[in-house]
């Protein structure tokens, strides 16, 4: 059992606030993403967490207990970090029993512990090589492992896979899912990285300067973005983001776009009720490029009159760049369609999938908020 609560966390360094106010709840047996850009604040909120940093002002509690006055070495947490913490003078199988040993743990349970362990991180083969000839990738498993076999009921893991490549951060994604799964732990993952995230967490904690942005999961925070800066973050490409002004009465509502003309919103749609917590008519109009809806530009629907400006394929899909005056945007279509530079088209884009922001705060306009806090 191990569940994390955050309450009104701060931790200022100089005048510079890293964390700021920062309440979170992390569930018993929950993996959770602490997400967002450099210097957003993610491992000092860690290091807080692990006892290696003091909050200037806020709680930290463990299944509900204040563990402000513990020590690190007695908060039953286990810690990675994006530099792998090994001994390179030990073998696979000592640096494994290491934290083993130190507890004094019989050897026999010692070596079923790094049996187990080596087999859930595919160490097997490599027990009783030197680490110092392990591979970057093999290393980085080689420190999670050793972290992971005093089964700590909380196991923080800060950018671990930055250091390794592309297609073995693809692999151990996986596999920590997999020891998450097996080792039923607590999970609190920093990355900056939000692919990374979606495909691990539970819920996903987005952050920006110090001060949390969104909790939710994946698919919250993806398809019911709390402010523009979280619906800019996650995605790649990401949400096109346009300003917008409402105009129009009644049911004849509509959105006008500077160069690209205007866009009714119907009734009674997703977009209307939106429309309805606007304070001010400036807005920004949000959509996914993968939202949206290509045609020509004789098609008489309703919908946005663009040039395209630049087509950049990739792999199965293109992502096709439309522009005119402030108005940018950006579609993702199947391989084979094609256009020329200059070509106009019709941007149809449904309004369930459409999101709308006050321009002034960037905050999402709906009804049903998300909250911040679990
Ligand atoms: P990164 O991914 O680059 O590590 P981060 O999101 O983890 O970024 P933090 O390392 O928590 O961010 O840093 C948050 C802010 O606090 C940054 O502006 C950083 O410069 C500052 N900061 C962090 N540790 C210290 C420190 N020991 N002394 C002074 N400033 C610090």
């Amino acid at each position: 059992m191990a569940s994390i609560e955050l309450i009104n966390l701060s931790k200022t360094f100089g005048s510079a606030k890293a964390v700021n106010d920062l309440t979170l709840n992390v569930r018993d047996n929950e993996f959770v993403a602490l997400l967002g850009p450099s210097g957003c604040g993610k491992s000092t909120t860690m290091n807080m967490i692990a006892g290696i940093e003091h909050p200037t002002s806020g709680e930290i509690r463990f299944d509900g207990r204040d563990i402000s006055g513990l020590p690190a070495n007695k908060r039953g947490i286990g810690f990675v970090f994006q530099n792998y913490a090994i001994f390179t003078h030990l073998s696979v199988r000592e640096n494994l029993a290491f934290a083993l040993r130190v507890r004094g743990l019989p050897g026999k349970e010692i070596n079923r512990r790094v049996v187990a362990i080596a087999d859930l991180m595919r160490l097997s083969d490599k027990l009783d090589r030197p680490s110092a000839r392990l591979s970057v990738n093999e290393m980085q498993k080689l420190a999670i492992g050793r972290s992971a076999i005093a089964e700590p009921a909380i196991f923080l893991l800060d950018e671990p896979l930055s250091n390794v490549d592309a297609a073995f951060r693809a692999f151990m994604r996986t596999e920590l899912k997999h020891l998450q799964h097996a080792l039923k732990q607590t999970m609190v993952y920093v990355t900056h990285d939000q692919i990374e995230a979606m495909s691990l967490a539970d819920r996903i904690a987005v952050m920006n300067n110090g001060v949390l942005q969104q909790f939710g999961t994946p698919e919250e925070v993806y398809n019911s973005p709390a402010n523009t800066f979280v619906a800019n973050f996650m995605g790649s490409p990401s949400m096109n983001l346009i300003p917008a002004v409402i105009g129009g009465e009644g049911g004849n509502r509509a959105l006008t776009f500077k160069e690209a003309g205007s866009l009714p919103v119907s009734a009674d749609s997703p977009l209307a009720r939106s429309l309805q917590w606007a304070k001010s008519p400036d807005v920004v109009f949000g959509v996914r490029p993968e939202d949206i809806e290509l045609a020509s530009a004789g098609d008489k629907r309703p919908g946005l009159l663009l040039p395209a400006t630049f087509v950049e394929p990739i792999g199965p899909r293109t992502t096709i760049h439309f522009g005119a005056g402030s108005v940018r945007m950006k579609a993702i279509t199947e391989k084979r369609f094609r256009t020329g530079l200059g070509e106009m088209h019709k941007i149809f884009m449904p309004e369930g999938k459409c999101h709308l922001f006050d321009r002034a705060s960037g905050a999402a306009l709906r009804t049903g908020e998300l909250h911040v806090h679990a």
